[in-house]
């Protein structure tokens, strides 16, 4: 037995698992080889730090493998600081344990470090998608792993690879694109950015690609029953999913992703035996047969937040032991049971001594999860380095973000030349997400669901025009005159919202109709009627009127778009607002395209992306540039395919030959080639 102060790590055992010149599959198995059932069973249980911090000695106890800190628990202290001293302080309830073994801590670092006060906070991953730039999107992630590993963290819970085919989805901004080989090589660069060329690295983190599979193309967006929200069904044909929605997990396998997490949605190919469509949390077929056995995967499968509860047939003691043992049995590994992690524990200890679960299954779920905390370096390092915490939102690393942000807009009108603007123009700002960096930052920022006013640190979308133009008025319900005014910029769209409808001006989570929601065809897409009448004031009193929609996901603006000269997609640009000043003023030229086409209506049969008869307001791959290309939309209805290839279409040449590159070789199958590539932007 060990027995240490709690800050000392001994070795005084000194046994061939902590001997670092050993390759990892020795290390791992000769420490399977030392432990209980009950050890094991601790290593595959997750925990929430919200459920623990206030009786840490449950780590010890349980020899728990993992804790997260959910979207929702900020904690108090949310400086770096802050959150390595607290989980220096759970590792060391870990590292007394009878082996020793350290905890692995997840966060949702899904744009950034978004519970961290001061972090650099990216654009969505949307944004991203419209930059059509992997290797500026490895470089983004190695500037978030940096800022998250540097706080002790060295595992995120992101990229979300969900090729969205329904834009009333309500996640739809956590996804690059409609396109599959959008999700694919964009997906593939952010797995290399956050795990770099070694885990161990003091910038790295591992990733999770998530949520498997096809989260992004359910009917309508959502779902039907006990869980509706934004977790529905996916009716498409196994053809279907195998064309648009595996792909960018093959991509991110190729790129060495550490793990995967499945969706809360279902797969209706086959039935549970129940009548039900098959969760993915129980898709035998998907995850140990395509993703493991087929595809290689080797890294380990984290259940999603109470995701096994939503297996049927849904009880009152979840996680019960079938809904363990048909999820165990699928090939998940480790359990995101943040409260009820002891009852996990205990029932998958008892289902493998019942038989249930096979011993086999235990060791093969364990290893996979042994094997990432050895490569990570955990062992040898088990906390929080913090040589980097001076770096977390720094100069270089807001102009990282600030790139990305002037690549992600996307130009989709401009009329008379209106953009770029003058610094000599006097200038009328109006609209709610002008000056609102929680509203441009979205969700995952500051806590879960985001909120409204002064989330984090940053540059608003105002203060990034008043820091360009000297005559700048703001008048954010445009109640000011606007006497004399040479431009209005009117800066309108969503507010914050992580999961569900996030529908604008309703709730901050909207639901169904039955739960007193608004109707789902109303949902989200529609301009919210304040932003429109701002629209409709400014642009009929200043001569030339300029929009910015700060969103997610389109808006529907058809009605509008006769009375407006320049309309631009700025998403959810995150902290640095100077990214969307840099290319109205022409510091920097547009270069987005659309990773989504723009619906005409709410009404729109969006579900039929990709489809010929589908006539959206701006196709798929649309966007202007400021440097006089051609401007009508017949020229740039372009076949999706060639959208992603072609390097003439505004894309920087060594971009465009980089997606084109990496893109051909992942489809080719020349995962060496396609790794080089994108690995030259996430060294060290
Ligand atoms: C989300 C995941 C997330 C997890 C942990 C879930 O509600 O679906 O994307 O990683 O929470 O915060």
């Amino acid at each position: 037995e060990v027995t240490a102060e709690p800050t000392v790590v001994v070795r005084a055992h000194d046994l061939p698992y902590l001997d670092e010149r050993l390759p990892v599959d020795e290390r791992v198995a000769d420490l399977l080889s030392r432990m209980t059932l009950k050890e094991k069973a601790g290593q595959m249980t997750q925990a929430e730090r919200g459920n623990v911090a206030g009786s840490p000695a449950v780590i010890t106890e349980l020899g728990l493998g993992s804790i997260l800190s959910g979207g929702g628990s900020t904690p108090a202290d949310n400086t770096p600081e802050g959150w390595a001293d607290a989980i220096d302080g759970f590792q060391e309830r870990a590292l007394v344990t009878r082996l020793q073994i350290p905890l692995l801590y997840g966060v949702d670092s899904v744009h950034g470090h978004g519970n961290l006060a001061g972090a650099t906070i990216l654009p969505h991953n949307i944004g991203l998608g419209a930059t059509r730039d992997p290797l500026l999107v490895a470089r983004a992630e190695r500037m978030v792993a940096t800022e998250t590993r540097a706080t002790g963290i060295p595992w995120t819970f992101a990229p979300c690879l969900c090729v969205v085919r329904d834009d009333r989805w309500g996640r739809t901004y956590e996804s690059f694109g409609e396109h599959p080989a959008l999700a694919s090589v964009l997906g593939a660069a952010a797995v290399l950015g956050f795990q770099g060329s070694r885990l161990d690295s003091s910038r790295s983190v591992l990733a999770t690609a998530k949520h498997f599979v096809a989260d992004g193309d359910t009917a309508y967006g959502t779902g039907e029953g006990e869980y509706t929200v934004d977790q529905g069904i996916t009716e498409q044909s196994r053809r279907h999913v195998e064309s648009v929605d595996l792909p960018p997990y093959a991509a991110a396998i190729v790129a060495g992703v550490g793990s995967v997490m499945p969706s809360y949605s279902s797969m209706d190919w086959t039935d549970d035996g129940l009548g039900n469509p098959v969760k993915m949390h129980a898709h035998d077929e998907l995850i140990n047969g395509w993703l493991k056995r087929d595809h290689g995967f080797d890294g380990f499968v984290i259940s999603d937040y109470q995701g096994i509860h939503q297996i049927p047939p849904l009880a009152a003691d979840s996680p019960t032991t079938q809904q363990i043992v048909t999820s165990v049995n699928a090939g998940v590994d480790m359990f995101m049971e943040p409260s009820q992690f002891e009852r996990f524990h205990t029932r998958l200890v008892a289902a493998v001594q019942d038989g249930a679960v096979t011993p086999e299954r235990i060791d093969d779920a364990v290893s996979r999860i042994l094997a990432a905390k050895f490569e990570l370096g955990l062992f040898e390092e088990p906390f929080a380095d913090r040589s980097h915490a001076d770096d977390i939102g720094s100069a270089a690393h807001r102009e990282i973000a600030r790139t990305a942000v002037a690549e992600s807009q996307v130009l989709l009108k401009n009329s008379r030349r209106a953009l770029p603007l003058d610094d000599d123009d006097s200038i009328y700002v109006a609209g709610r997400n002008a000056d609102d960096l929680g509203n441009q930052a979205g969700g995952w920022t500051g806590t879960w669901q985001g909120f409204s006013g002064e989330v984090t640190e940053g540059t608003t979308i105002l203060e990034g025009i008043e820091a360009a133009a000297d005559d700048v008025t703001f008048s954010e319900d445009a109640s000011a005159p606007t006497d004399g005014a040479d431009v209005g910029v009117v800066v309108i769209g969503e507010t914050p919202y992580a999961e569900g409808f996030g529908d604008v001006g309703g709730p901050e989570w909207a639901w169904d109709p039955a739960d007193g929601g608004v109707p789902r065809e109303e949902k989200s897409m529609s301009l919210q009627p304040r932003d429109a009448e701002i629209v409709e004031k400014v642009c009929a009193e200043i001569k030339t009127c300029v929009v910015l929609i700060v969103s997610g996901r389109p808006q529907v603006i058809t009605e509008q778009l006769g009375s407006i000269d320049a309309l631009v997609a700025s998403w959810l640009p995150g902290t640095e607002g100077d990214g969307v000043a840099d290319v109205l003023f022409g510091d920097r030229r547009f270069t987005g395209k659309l990773p989504l086409s723009w619906p005409r209506s709410a009404d729109d049969p969006v579900t039929n992306v990709g489809d010929k008869n589908y006539d959206p307001l701006f196709p798929f791959g649309w966007g202007l540039s400021t440097g006089g290309q051609k401007s009508t939309l017949d020229h740039h209805r372009l076949d999706l395919q060639e959208a992603v290839l072609d390097p003439t279409h505004g894309v920087p040449p060594q971009a465009a030959q980089a997606i084109a590159k990496s893109d051909v070789a992942l489809l080719e199958g020349k995962k060496a080639q396609a790794l080089r590539l994108l690995k030259e932007a996430s060294e060290d």
